[in-house]
């Protein structure tokens, strides 16, 4: 991690302060506006009870004190108010926090570049900043606990100084007392307090992480043991007879030994507080004997020198609060660099401006015209100029044995990859010129490791909290649901899994597939990719799933890859890949006609491995 200046670590502070204002919309108002009347409400009440006690001790005059009374309850009563009204609002800001952060990774693995998703360093980079937010609050939500420190910092700066100014300002009859260098001795006062406070807690901290990295020896035997005391009833009987006093005799004659060798840091955690004290004490003691002996002198009452002491010691936790916050501010700007490092990363895809015609006759045809494709940091190259044409309402399979190509030529289709050479046509235009999001709405993708979430059944085929009842009711009847749903009991709202709902239904593997299948007929693109969706399913079941495909699909182009092959010979076209490059393309009929060719060996072992099967 490399060191920052003043200027950067500003920039950064100010950023991460902007995404959680954007993530996390009225979190930081809510806690600054908490902090600021919590901070600056001793201030009032110290500012009144002056007054209160000027007035009693000297005009007396009840009706002044009547009113400085009512204003210090009134002015109490409305900070509860507000503080617990920003409190309310806080706390509910707060619990959607974690989520929050969680939505910023989502977003950026959402628009990054698939290539970057798919780099194993990246993904590492993020799991690691993500791990050190999440377990230690490292970054963002350090800039959210230290809030109450911020605002108190500058309240308590602010406000001191406002509040004893008149301190300095106000004559004495000793002329002594005046003179301007007491402003400069009182302050310097209470900065050297704050000083050494703040530098005896990093010296007693850092002697207690020095003392305690030994001590992981210590809580790594203790929870052993306690393992095997409690946990272990097998052993537990042996151990408190026999070798209970051995243990704890064992553990604490090694704490004794590890703190006779740790003296040093022992010594200096107690040692560094205490001279905190004396030297906070020495700095107080003078700022207290100035303003008492400036009241003796006649520059002012007994309720000032309440008001002056009290505010002075306030100074201090201010300039410690701001200590301590620029050595914090220190360590979370290099953990915020890190994830501004993740967050800006590129995305060097092109991303095009043509809106894709959206055609009432869906009459779309797709063209790969010599696409050749090596992986980010790869030689080999993953296709080998493929040429293939297909139009809409077509039935294409995507055959071939595992690492043959099939999903990176579904990936770049997509365009989650752009070809290293070679271009992909939509009605003649290359893809790349089309605006990302609306080319990629031409696509329902069902994946292999598909995903239904604990919402009812209607809310994960629509993938939306609203949705079309009888359009997910058709959908879920085309993709062969409809039995199933009639025997829900809640029909539609029928949630899924019991994680939220103690009626929630568990569903089958096979069952599962038809509601992710309906899912794609929900979204209604024209184009709908199976990668292997039946995998979960036994061959016959499988088979039967896909003789109605082109019923599901109706008039859709639907593009199968599946590496049985006997579930894809209704297709229309089918598309051999090998070794990264189409080898035959034609029907099932044609292609099992070519004794030679590789559809042939792969429909013979396959067919051979059912009949083993079912022998
Ligand atoms: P299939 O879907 O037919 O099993 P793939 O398209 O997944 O085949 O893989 C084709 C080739 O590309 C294989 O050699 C595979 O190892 C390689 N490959 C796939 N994904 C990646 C990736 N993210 N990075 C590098 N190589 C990959």
């Amino acid at each position: 991690m490399n060191k920052m200046s003043i200027r950067e670590r500003i920039s950064t502070t100010m950023r991460g302060y902007g995404i959680i204002r954007r993530y996390c919309p009225g979190l930081v108002q809510s806690k600054t506006c908490y902090e600021f009347i919590n901070a600056l409400q001793p201030f009032l009440s110290v500012w009144f009870s002056a007054r209160i006690i000027d007035e009693l001790s000297a005009r007396r005059s009840l009706k002044t004190v009547t009113a400085y009374v009512a204003g210090i309850l009134l002015i109490q009563f409305l900070c509860s108010v507000l503080k617990s009204t920003a409190n309310r609002v806080y706390t509910e800001k707060q619990s959607q926090m974690w989520s929050g952060f969680g939505k910023i990774f989502s977003d950026k693995q959402m628009s990054m570049n698939f290539a970057d998703l798919e780099n194993a360093q990246i993904q590492h980079q993020r799991q690691q900043i993500e791990e050190s937010l999440y377990q230690f609050g490292n970054g963002l939500a350090r800039l959210v606990w230290d809030i109450p420190d911020l605002v108190l910092a500058g309240v308590n700066i602010v406000s001191s100084l406002v509040m004893t100014w008149s301190l300095f300002t106000s004559r004495s009859g000793n002329a002594a007392l005046n003179h301007s260098a007491w402003i400069l001795i009182v302050l310097l006062c209470i900065a050297l307090g704050g000083l050494s406070n703040s530098k005896a807690t990093v010296k007693k901290n850092n002697a207690f992480m020095r003392w305690s990295k030994d001590t992981t020896w210590f809580n790594r035997t203790f929870q052993f043991f306690g393992r095997e005391l409690y946990v272990n009833t097998e052993k537990a009987k042996d151990v408190r007879i026999y070798e209970q006093n051995i243990i704890a005799s064992k553990v604490l004659d090694k704490l004794l030994q590890h703190d006779r060798e740790n003296q040093s840091d022992i010594f200096k955690m107690s040692v560094y507080p205490a001279i905190a004290y004396v030297t906070i004490g020495l700095a107080n003691a003078v700022c207290y004997l100035y303003v008492v002996a400036k009241s003796f002198f006649g520059a002012f009452g007994v309720g000032s020198i309440v008001q002056y002491v009290t505010v002075l010691s306030r100074l201090g936790e201010g300039l410690q609060a701001l200590m301590y916050l620029l050595s914090d501010n220190k360590v979370y700007c290099l953990h915020l660099q890190n994830l501004f490092d993740y967050l800006d990363r590129p995305n060097p895809m092109y991303q095009g401006s043509l809106t894709v015609e959206k055609r009432d006759d869906n009459e779309y045809d797709v063209e790969f015209k010599d696409v050749s494709f090596r992986y980010p940091n790869t030689d080999a190259y993953a296709l080998r100029h493929v040429n293939l044409k297909f139009k809409i309402g077509e039935k294409l399979a995507v055959v071939g044995m595992n690492g043959s190509g099939k999903t990176t030529f579904i990936k770049l289709m997509c365009r989650l990859y752009d070809p290293t050479e070679g271009e992909i046509l939509l009605n003649g235009v290359n893809i790349q010129k089309y605006d990302y999001d609306e080319y990629m709405s031409l696509f329902s993708v069902v994946f292999q490791d598909f995903r239904l979430f604990a919402l009812s059944l209607g809310q994960n085929v629509a993938a939306s909290a609203a949705y079309d009842t009888d359009k997910a009711q058709r959908c879920l009847k085309k993709a062969g649901f409809g039995k199933r749903l009639s025997a829900m009991p809640n029909h539609l709202d029928t949630c899924l899994y019991k994680d939220f709902d103690t009626d929630g239904v568990e569903i089958s593997g096979g069952e599962a597939q038809k509601i992710v299948l309906a899912r794609a007929l929900y979204k209604d693109a024209p184009f709908i990719i199976l990668d292997e969706p039946t995998a979960a399913l036994d061959p016959v079941s499988e088979y039967e799933v896909f003789s109605k495909f082109n019923e599901i699909a109706g008039d859709k182009t639907a593009i199968y890859i599946s590496h049985r092959l006997a579930s894809c010979r209704f297709c229309d076209k089918i598309a051999v890949f090998h070794g990264g490059a189409v080898i035959q393309i034609g029907t099932h009929e044609e292609l099992l006609a070519a004794a030679n060719g590789k559809y042939h060996e792969l429909w013979n072992a396959q067919a051979q491995y059912y009949r083993t099967q079912n022998t």
